[in-house]
């Protein structure tokens, strides 16, 4: 996967991107990440990156030419691109997309916003893929820019020591992961359920099942897809609606 991050503030993405996991994917040449200022885009002496927006108002706009240019340097590369603009205007980031982004053979550009965003200009020529990480507004689309690639980079095969957990996690299937722990056994009176410490992996497998999908029924019901559940996870369900039945009237009770 190989990302370019255009920025007006390189320092925020430099700091994230250098550390654990990704840090890890660039060594080993999974993950490419280049970082890029805008502001050596720009053409006049003073480096001003925005200015005052046309018709009045608070906020400043981030200019188009500096953007233009950044991009022409990297198409000059020779390289496909997409691009992505964080906005909260654009389509909802997902596990679908990262996916997405993971397998991507073109290079992904992100183009971090600030202030009141960029000249719409940007929009009407480059025509970029908006994407927004939820419903709020933060001052910039570097969060979202390192939301989306650490969210991709940890699919690329080879980025997590065992390739087989990021199919276990929240959103890659239909459930929510199971619950974790780790040493010591026991902590602050509670203790790692029996059967973790069994070594019977076919008990540990159902019970893990079984733990996804009472946190995908008890956190986010609306996830559970009833046509694709086995016979076991039917029979595992009704479990969990005897086990927690106390919970769910009380859920129910709060939506009515
Ligand atoms: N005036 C813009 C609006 O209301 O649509 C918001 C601009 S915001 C203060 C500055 C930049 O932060 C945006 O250009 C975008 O790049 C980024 N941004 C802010 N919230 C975001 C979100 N929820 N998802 C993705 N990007 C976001």
């Amino acid at each position: 996967m190989r990302c370019e991050v255009l920025t007006l503030f390189p320092d925020l993405i430099a700091g994230l991107v250098s550390q654990s996991i990704l840090k890890r994917a660039q060594d080993k040449g999974l993950v490419e990440i280049r970082i890029h200022n805008i502001r050596d885009f720009i053409e006049d002496r003073h480096r001003v990156a925005d200015d005052v927006p046309y018709g009045g108002g608070c906020g400043m706009v981030m200019k188009a030419e500096p953007i233009f240019r950044a991009l022409d340097a990297l198409k000059t590369e020779g390289h496909d691109l997409r691009l992505i603009l964080p906005s909260p205007q654009g389509i909802r980031f997902s596990q679908k997309l990262a996916q997405d982004f993971s397998r991507e053979s073109r290079r992904l550009v992100w183009l971090c916003g600030h202030y009141e965003g960029v000249d719409e200009r940007v929009h009407t020529l480059l025509q970029p893929e908006e994407i927004s990480i939820g419903d709020y507004v933060l001052t910039g689309g570097e969060l979202p820019a390192l939301v989306m690639i650490d969210a991709a980079a940890r699919l690329v095969p080879g980025v997590l020591g065992d390739p087989t957990s990021a199919n276990e996690d929240s959103f890659s299937g239909s459930l929510l992961d199971f619950p974790h722990y780790t040493r010591p056994v026991g902590v602050r009176g509670l203790q790692v359920p029996d059967i973790l410490l069994s070594g019977h992996h076919e008990a540990i497998r159902v019970w893990r099942r079984k733990e996804a999908l009472r946190n995908t029924y008890l956190k986010r019901p609306d996830l559970l897809q009833f046509e694709t559940l086995t016979e076991e996870d039917k029979q595992l369900l009704a479990d969990i609606t005897q086990e927690n039945r106390a919970e769910i009237s009380v859920n129910r009770g709060e939506e009515e």
